[in-house]
């Protein structure tokens, strides 16, 4: 027997809204999925009219179905926003370089210009090259530092206001939970915000901080989009998995559990009394940093000097080649390469 559409639209309902449970028809869910997206803008002042906006851009679900309802809210309410799409190529072989070609269908699909920035040009390492030096841990670590980096120096370049991430519901309740899990308080503060700035760095957003992965899937499977769906080869082994299993299996128990962690995470507050690290310039490469050197300087130093492990962890050595780098000028050889 089929369903009407809650609407009353007077269409047959074809799906159930994974977040409200409302039966909906294909039209009346579209125009719910992207109205609570453009509230979220509103709501949260994401932009302003003129605004250079570059869209994080990968080739997967979030980042497409993010490109498609910027442009389609941009035009639908006259933002009146440039968008552009950034991605960044880690150097992954079987992964990135395919998903490239997604990113490219969706600069040519929505007629939005595309910068791609590689680790190889930036630091001189493929993320293929560093994991031959480390192995087959910690390879987030140093994927997650760079690409932060990266993103910033792209944005920089086009000369964006802003960047918009893909970062949906899901993502930001697995965060809120690894920085638990790990008693990282300083970015548990942080992880929940829907805006990040800082006095030197570029704007960053997440429009999609209250929509659910499964109905950016169901949305993207409705519209016909284009994305790349394939994990990267070095996911296994992330933390960051077993905090989505754990989810997954909460959410079973308690369909909102996802939203109810993100609330949970908002109404966080931090004790005055406790020492918080201080955002600053790296005084190595001048991108943001909460210590004297970034993590991505550490990283690559130790990568330059065949001491992969240098950077994981607060090791004694650490912190000498820290307080080396602090005091010495910089060296081609193990500056992050500027382009
Ligand atoms: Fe990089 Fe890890 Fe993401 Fe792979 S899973 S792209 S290594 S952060």
């Amino acid at each position: 027997m089929p369903v009407s559409c809650a609407t009353n639209c007077g269409k047959n309902a074809i799906l159930k809204r994974p977040k409200t449970g409302d039966a909906l028809c294909k039209e009346c869910f579209f125009m719910a999925f992207e109205t609570e997206i453009h509230h979220t803008i509103i709501n949260g002042k994401l932009f302003k009219h003129g605004d250079k906006i570059a869209i994080g851009a990968s080739g997967g679900k979030d980042s497409t179905v993010l490109a498609y309802v910027l442009k389609t809210l941009n035009e639908r309410y006259k933002y009146g926003l440039d968008l552009f799409l950034l991605s960044i190529d880690e150097g992954i072989t079987g992964y990135r370089d395919d998903s490239l070609k997604t990113v490219e269908q969706n600069r040519d699909d929505y007629k939005m210009p595309l910068k791609i920035l590689s680790y190889k040009d930036l630091y001189g390492w493929t993320m293929d090259e560093i994991v031959a030096q480390i192995g087959r841990k910690n390879n987030c670590t140093f994927c997650g530092v760079f690409r932060r980096q990266a993103l910033d120096r792209g944005a920089a370049l086009l000369g964006v206001d802003c960047i918009a991430t893909g970062h949906n519901a899901d993502d930001i309740a697995e965060t809120v939970l690894m920085n638990i899990l790990r008693g990282d308080i300083a970015r548990l503060q942080r992880c929940t915000s829907i805006i990040t700035s800082g006095a030197d760095t570029i704007m960053r957003c997440k429009p999609l901080k209250y929509t659910y992965e499964k109905e950016i899937v169901m949305y993207a499977y409705f519209k016909k989009l284009i994305y790349f769906s394939t994990e990267c080869v070095f996911a296994p082994n992330a933390y960051r998995g077993h905090a989505r299993t754990y989810l997954k299996n909460l959410e079973k128990i308690r369909s909102t559990s996802i939203i109810d962690i993100i609330h949970s995470g908002e109404r966080l507050q931090i004790k005055e009394s406790i020492k918080m690290p201080v955002r600053r310039n790296c005084s190595r490469c001048g991108f943001v940093s909460s210590q004297e050197i970034c993590k991505a300087c550490i990283l690559l130093e130790g990568l330059n000097r065949g001491l992969p492990k240098l950077g994981i962890g607060k090791s004694q050595k650490a912190l000498n080649v820290t307080r080396e780098l602090s005091t010495s000028s910089l060296t081609k050889s193990t500056s992050l390469q500027r382009i």
